[in-house]
């Protein structure tokens, strides 16, 4: 099971503080609720591409000793299955959807440049999804004016931050592949763990 991991810093931020495995050690299991803490159990990794990163990051993993089922922490600032940060996304929807550059000027100049056929997927992508994703933004600010669906998408994320509304991006893209039952697509919040550490 996946489930998102909280985490407001930057990449290289993330990847220091994960030595040390009590940073957001879950304080219950999400998948049987027994009320301990779990334990470290290793990583899994995969790539990602951020606007100042381009390698492989860890994911860190746990281990309920009751149910014997892990549990892996991704970072708020990733999606499922894309390589590409939500930040990189983020700005280049903005730069092809709200600031109107063709696609292939967006594709050259984002931060960082990118193969046009990976613009033109996460457009083609957001343009299907764009409607339904007006309506679950709803549910976290108010709706605002504008010509289509696309802007009206764009400006609600805007107003809600993208990472807010990470549950609810790219939704067909995950169903497609396969959604992780952690990341639940219809609304309700991932199951997260502030506790703290055990002593
Ligand atoms: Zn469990």
């Amino acid at each position: 099971m996946q489930i998102l991991h909280p985490f407001a810093g930057s990449v290289q931020q993330y990847i220091e503080q994960l030595d040390n495995p009590d940073s957001y050690r879950p304080g219950h299991c999400p998948q049987c609720q027994a009320k301990h803490p779990l334990t470290a159990h290793g990583f899994y990794t995969r790539t990602l591409i951020d606007t100042a990163f381009d390698g492989v990051i860890r994911v860190r993993r746990y281990l309920c000793q009751t149910c014997q089922r892990t549990v892996s922490l991704l970072p708020e600032f990733v999606l499922p299955y894309l390589r590409s940060s939500l930040a990189v996304i983020a700005l280049f929807l903005i730069t092809c959807l709200l600031m109107t550059q063709t696609l292939s000027n967006a594709t050259r100049t984002a931060p960082p440049p990118m193969p046009y056929q990976r613009g033109q997927f996460w457009i083609r992508r957001f343009r299907a999804q764009a409607e339904s994703l007006c309506a679950a933004l709803a549910a976290l600010t108010k709706p605002v004016p504008a010509p289509d669906f696309v802007h009206r998408a764009v400006t609600m994320l805007q107003s809600t931050g993208w990472v807010a509304a990470h549950r609810f991006l790219f939704a067909g893209v995950r169903c497609h592949l396969g959604w992780p039952r952690g990341l639940a697509p219809d609304g309700r919040r991932a199951a997260l763990s502030t506790a703290a550490a055990p002593a």
